[in-house]
């Protein structure tokens, strides 16, 4: 009762409710309009003769005409979008216009009810229900006007047939009665539903609407990165797809940015810090370049840049130095300003067909070759690292194609306690006599090898070579085994690796692992796990090229390593350059006061080695002493030089 009484009142405090109301109402009321002219037409061709003309013919007309009007009305304006204020007020004279119209068809009913026969007295009951059910029906969605229509219909036709003397027309009478009850309930079930429906689209139409936004939001991340707001990787691959679809003779000049000395920043203040300065970049660099070119976070602290087609083709080198400048411009972060620089790699070709991987490839080249120099700066791809790169490609398929295991084999070359002068051990060095371009040397096919994921199969054929030379040198040598990063970062090929120094019965005290700083940073924490396993096995630890590359003295500390490798750049240089000596006698003093042994490579004369003796350096190896070896060779030159020291006292060489 509560909520047929409640259904009664409009709900002005429900807008989007008030507008889909009226909507539903609109498209129905014609309909009722059109039922009520034929009901009247039908009801006044019978009375025509029977009752006065003003009551059979003008009030019908005059009925009719206002149906008709009222029709045109909802015809014509029916379907135009209203506010909620707009809906209220038609629903509201609809109200009022429903109880109007059906007083005055009731009050018309039952006059012409006291001129007809039996026939049409029933006809005029017939009408009066029948005008009650089309209005029930066609109102259904303005409750109040439709329980007026039911109680004004009704209560006319039971009043007028309860008191007309006739058996027939008071039972009619008595059974309309116990309509009125049902009909309310029918209305107000319906209306109720209507108003669920309406609930559910608003909701439907809702998640609909979070749903899309959610998608935008999803598509926006797909090609965007969310730091920095520049296009991601996949989104700078695709334009760069696309301007080499929109095909002009030459491609798109293109550029790759790495940061240098990026992460120290983040080691030292913090991603937070980090993040500011990713964030500034990418602004300093979209100011440059402008909404013509494209900027990307390629990942990392790599920025991509397709430089705008309608850069003159000299003015690029110095918008790639301004790129560099803006770098190294310092950056505010809440711990005060941080410094950092830049280094551009550029492909720039005049014609030809070229795949986005192709100018990317080469533009990375380009840049690989400006970090190595260690300088920062720009560099373009030229003609020379073209060719450089197709060796590196043919290098790649032969290795792929080939039967690599067949032609690897192993030097060895001896390292020197450098103050007893005898050999302690060897590092195995891989060599790979390939029948169709003879002796490559190890820095061309190792990366060629990790590039094309072939490493960890060379890795496996090489270890069984060096166990079994193990097994055929006198058991107080030990050696040392290059590991690439891809065998440290990868648990499974670790494991694999240890089941195989088990399998061989060599002590793997013998064995060392040479791994390098660059190895460490691209997964530390695998490789921090996997070197526990190789210490707790027995195998020692060395970080090879120590100085090359950006490991953090806390690397060190935390992966206690058992040797230090000083790079031989370093080594070679030692009695010629200030700065090399004093790196080199930084990190011996560093591995002394760590107390683990330091390891000197590429010594090439007596004095280096006489100089890192003097400096506290444990071991050596260089061609001073030996180049690398042949197995046989190697071990003949350990029994030789152990005879040597023997008689020689001190001795280096
Ligand atoms: P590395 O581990 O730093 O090896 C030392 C390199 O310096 C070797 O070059 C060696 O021949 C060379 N060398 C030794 N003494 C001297 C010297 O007095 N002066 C000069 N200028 N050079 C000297 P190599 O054999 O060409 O190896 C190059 C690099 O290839 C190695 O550098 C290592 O990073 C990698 N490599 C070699 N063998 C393997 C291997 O079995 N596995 C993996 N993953 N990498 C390997
Ligand atoms: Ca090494
Ligand atoms: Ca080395």
């Amino acid at each position: 009762m509560n909520s047929f009484l409640a259904s009664l009142r409009l709900q002005k405090d429900d807008p989007d409710f008030l507008k889909s109301q009226y909507k539903a109402l609109a498209s129905q009321i014609p309909i009722l309009y059109v039922l009520l002219i034929i009901n009247v037409l039908a009801v006044a061709i019978t009375h025509i003769g029977t009752a006065p003309v003003w009551l059979s013919l003008y009030v019908p007309i005059g009925l009719s005409v206002t149906c008709l009007l009222r029709l045109c009305w909802w015809e014509i304006h029916g379907r135009d979008e209203v506010t909620a204020e707009r809906a209220m007020t038609l629903m509201r004279i609809t109200v009022v216009a429903a109880a109007v119209l059906t007083c005055a068809f009731g009050a018309w009913a039952v006059a012409l009810y006291q001129y007809g026969n039996a026939y049409q007295q029933g006809q005029i009951a017939y009408f009066l229900v029948v005008t009650g059910i089309s209005s029930v029906f066609c109102l259904m969605h303005l409750p109040l006007a439709a329980a007026l229509t039911t109680v004004i219909t009704f209560g006319t036709m039971i009043v007028t047939f309860m008191f007309s003397g006739n058996p027939v027309f008071v039972a009619t009478a008595t059974s309309g009665a116990f309509l009125v009850v049902p009909f309310l309930r029918v209305i107000n079930s319906y209306y109720q539903n209507f108003v669920r429906l309406v609930r559910l689209t608003e909701e439907l139409q809702k998640k609909q609407a979070e749903a899309q936004e959610l998608n935008l939001v999803n598509s926006r991340n797909a090609l965007h990165d969310q730091l920095t707001g520049l296009a991601n990787r996949r989104s700078f691959f695709l334009s760069l797809e696309e301007r080499l679809r929109a095909g002009s003779d030459a491609p798109p000049v293109l550029g790759i940015i790495d940061l240098d000395g990026f992460k120290p920043v983040n080691d030292v203040f913090g991603h937070a810090a980090g993040d500011l300065v990713l964030k500034e970049t990418a602004r300093r660099f979209m100011a440059l370049i402008g909404d013509d070119g494209v900027v990307a976070r390629l990942g990392g602290d790599e920025f991509g840049i397709i430089f705008p087609d309608d850069l003159a083709v000299s003015t690029i080198a110095d918008v790639a130095h301004a790129l560099c400048s803006a770098v190294r411009e310092p950056f505010e972060i809440p711990d005060g300003s941080v410094r950092v620089s830049g280094s551009c790699g550029i492909v720039q070709l005049a014609s030809g067909d070229h795949t986005a991987e192709e100018l990317y490839e080469k533009a990375d080249f380009a840049l690989y070759q400006v970090k190595s120099k260690h300088n920062g700066g720009v560099e373009f791809f030229s003609p020379e690292h073209e060719t450089i790169l197709s060796q590196r490609h043919m290098i790649e398929l032969e290795l792929q194609a080939g039967n690599f295991a067949d032609e690897l084999s192993l030097e060895y070359q001896p390292i020197i306690e450098l103050k007893t002068g005898i050999v302690v051990g060897y590092e195995a060095l891989a060599r790979w006599d390939s029948a169709r371009f003879g002796r490559i040397s190890p820095a061309a096919f190792i990366p060629a090898a990790e590039r094309t994921a072939l490493i960890g199969r060379m890795t496996r054929v090489l270890l069984g070579q060096a166990l079994d030379a193990l097994s055929a040198m006198p058991s107080r040598l030990r050696l040392s085994f290059n590991l690439s990063a891809r065998d440290i970062c990868d648990h499974e090929t670790a494991m694999t690796l240890l089941a195989m120094i088990h399998r061989s019965g060599v002590d793997a005290r013998r064995i060392e692992f040479e791994i390098t700083e660059t190895a460490l940073l691209s997964d530390f924490a695998t490789a921090d796990r996997v070197v526990s396993l190789f210490r707790a096995a027995g195998v020692t630890i060395a970080l090879d090229d120590f100085g090359t590359g950006y490991s953090s003295l806390s690397h060190v500390h935390r992966l206690a390593f058992d040797k230090l490798k000083i790079d031989k750049s370093f080594v070679m240089n030692l009695d010629r350059d200030t700065r090399c000596l004093n790196i080199t006698r930084s990190v011996a003093n560093l591995c002394q006061n760590l107390g683990i042994a330091s390891v000197a490579e590429g010594v090439e004369s007596g004095e280096v080695a006489e100089g890192l003796r003097a400096m506290g350096v444990r071991l050596a190896q260089g061609y001073y002493f030996s180049r690398p070896l042949p197995l046989s060779a190697a071990i003949d030159y350990a029994i030789e030089r152990d005879k040597f020291a023997m008689t020689q006292q001190p001795l280096y060489a």
